[in-house]
């Protein structure tokens, strides 16, 4: 099972991403996990990353797709994976694209979490202040919800085009929210 999981800053992606892994039996693969692991270890690809990260920027290109590239090569990524927070630019998806492509076999579907952008900025402060992250200021989420309004929310309708998105109501408490997910996930045939 291969999937992509896409929804706005704060959707609750993270947390449905990691139950949805468990289910399927393949990794959860969170770029801005990987990202804050670097960062954390105080590794060149989190120097590197940091700059962007604390502005609400996109880290570049090139920089998240090789680091994608050699994750989902590792052996536990070889029957299938979900991808939270990967692809977020159209050059992503056309690299990711290729990725899978290479190695015969085809994207099964990408969830959407559709959420209210209002209620999106709320939980954000809330985790900011249980998690003191850098990149959760008000100023800053601003940021990141314009960035992702610009930059990745046009992918919906690419992945939408393709017959791929399986669209689920984010809004609620976290169980009946994956209770959805996995509703919705059952009709997606497994290849
Ligand atoms: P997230 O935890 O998914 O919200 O990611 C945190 C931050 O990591 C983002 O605001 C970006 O700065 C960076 N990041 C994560 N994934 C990507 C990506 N696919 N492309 C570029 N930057 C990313």
């Amino acid at each position: 099972m291969r999937l992509l999981i896409m929804g706005p800053p704060g959707a609750g992606k993270g947390t449905q991403a990691t139950a949805v892994a468990d289910h399927f039996s393949i990794p959860a693969i969170s770029t801005g996990d990987i990202f804050r692991a670097n960062v954390s270890g105080g590794t060149p690809l989190g120097v590197e990353a940091k700059k962007y990260m604390d502005a609400g920027e996109y880290v570049p290109d090139e920089v998240t797709n090789n680091m994608v590239r050699s994750r989902i090569a590792e052996p536990d990524a070889e029957s299938g994976f979900l991808l939270d927070g990967y692809p977020r630019t159209l050059a992503q998806v056309t690299e990711l694209d290729g990725m899978i492509e290479e190695t015969g076999h085809k994207l099964d579907a990408v969830l959407v979490l559709t959420v209210d952008q209002e209620a999106v900025v709320g939980r954000l402060l809330k985790r900011a202040e249980i998690e003191g992250r850098a990149d959760d200021t008000e100023d800053v989420i601003r940021r990141r919800l314009e960035v992702y309004a610009a930059e990745t929310e046009p992918l919906i309708s690419v992945y939408a085009e393709r017959g791929l998105v399986v669209s689920v109501d984010g809004m609620g408490e976290i169980d009946d929210v994956q209770k959805r997910i996995f509703a919705a996930l059952d009709d997606v045939p497994q290849s």
